[in-house]
C-alpha cells in the first residue's frame, strides 16, 4: 500500500483526531507496508558547538543510549571540523551526517567556503540550507539559498531547507506569506524529478528560546507548506515530501509533534547537544 493512496483514503475517525498518536501509528503502519518516503527524520543541528574530541565522546555515549532506531532516520549535522571524526565513529550505525551550510561552486577561489563535493567526501548525506541564523546573522538571501539548494541536489546531497517567520511577522499575521515567499524564492527553478529534499518549518521565535510552537500551530503551517508544494510541484511530490518542525523541541514534546499528520520529524538544536537528551528524543519517537 503506498503512503499516497493511504493518505488519500485515510479515514480520520473522531477518535483519531482526539488521540493523535493513532494517526502516527497509522503512518507507521504505512511505512512498514514498504513506503518509507516519509520515514520520520530526526536531524540534530549542533550549530557552532563541540570540538572533535567532544563529538567523539558524544557518539560513544549516544549510540548505546539511543537503542533501536531502525524505524526512523537520525542525522547529525556537526560543525565541519567534526565531520571526519563522526564519519569514522558512526560508520555502520545507520546514523547519517549532514553539513550546516555549503557554497554553490564545486571548487576554486572562495576562501572560507565549503563545496557540496567536500561535504559528500566527508560522509554527508544531508545539508541544512537557509537556517534562520544564517539568514539573519550572515545576511543570507533567498537568491543564494536557491543557488545552494541547486548545488546540493546536483551533487546528490539532500538539502534540508529551513523556512519560518519572526515573531513580528507572526504578530502581523504575515507568517504564511513569509513562509510562502521563502519557499517560492528558495525553490525557484528547482526540479524535484528523482530528487529528494526535506523542508523544515522553524518559526524564528521558537529557535533556542524554550518557547516551542504548539503542535497544532506546527501542523497548521506544515499542512499549508504541503499544500503550497502541491501547487508549485504536484500532489505526488507534496505527499511524499518530508516536512520537519524545528524550534525548542525536546524529549518531552517530540511525541506530540510527530503525532501530527503532516509533521514528519524535527530539526533540533539545543536538545541535540547532550547525548542523553538526543537519545531520549530518538527513544520517544521510536516508541510512538
Ligand atoms: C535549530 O537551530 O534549528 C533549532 C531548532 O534550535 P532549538 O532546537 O535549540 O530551538
Amino acid at each position: 500500500m503506498s503512503l499516497v493512496s493511504l493518505s488519500d483514503g485515510l479515514l480520520l475517525t473522531k477518535q483519531m483526531v482526539l488521540i493523535p498518536h493513532l494517526v502516527a501509528a497509522v503512518r507507521k503502519k504505512a511505512l512498514e507496508g514498504g513506503n518509507d518516503l516519509r520515514q520520520i527524520l530526526i536531524a540534530a543541528n549542533w550549530k557552532m558547538n563541540k570540538l572533535a574530541s567532544e563529538a567523539l565522546s558524544f557518539s560513544r555515549d549516544f549510540l548505546p543510549m539511543a537503542g533501536d532506531h531502525t524505524n526512523i532516520e537520525v542525522v547529525i549535522c556537526p560543525p565541519f571540523t567534526c565531520l571526519y571524526t563522526l564519519q569514522n565513529c558512526l560508520n555502520g550505525t545507520g546514523i547519517r551526517l549532514g553539513g550546516q551550510n555549503l557554497f554553490w561552486e564545486e571548487k576554486g577561489a572562495f576562501t572560507g567556503e565549503i563545496s557540496p563535493l567536500m561535504l559528500a567526501d566527508a560522509g554527508c548525506t544531508y545539508v541544512i540550507i537557509g537556517h534562520s541564523e544564517r539568514r539573519q546573522i550572515m545576511g543570507e538571501s533567498d537568491v543564494n539559498i536557491n543557488r545552494k539548494i541547486g548545488a546540493a541536489l546536483e551533487s546528490g546531497l539532500i538539502p534540508i531547507l529551513c523556512v519560518g517567520e519572526t515573531l513580528q511577522e507572526r504578530e502581523k499575521n504575515m507568517a504564511r506569506e513569509i513562509v510562502k515567499e521563502q519557499l517560492r524564492k528558495g525553490l525557484q527553478d528547482i526540479s524535484m524529478a528523482n530528487r529528494q529534499i526535506v523542508l523544515a518549518y522553524e518559526p524564528v521565535w521558537a529557535i533556542g528560546t524554550g518557547v516551542n510552537a504548539s503542535n497544532d500551530d506546527a501542523q497548521e503551517m506544515i499542512a499549508f507548506i504541503r499544500s503550497y508544494m502541491e501547487k508549485i510541484y504536484d500532489k505526488a511530490i507534496a505527499d511524499s515530501l518530508r516536512i520537519l518542525y524545528g524550534g525548542s523541541v525536546n524529549e518531552g514534546n517530540i511525541a506530540d509533534f510527530i503525532a501530527k499528520e503532516d509533521v514528519d520529524g524535527a530539526l533540533i538544536g539545543g536538545a541535540s547537544l547532550q547525548a542523553d537528551s538526543l537519545a531520549g528524543i530518538v527513544r520517544a519517537v521510536q516508541n510512538v
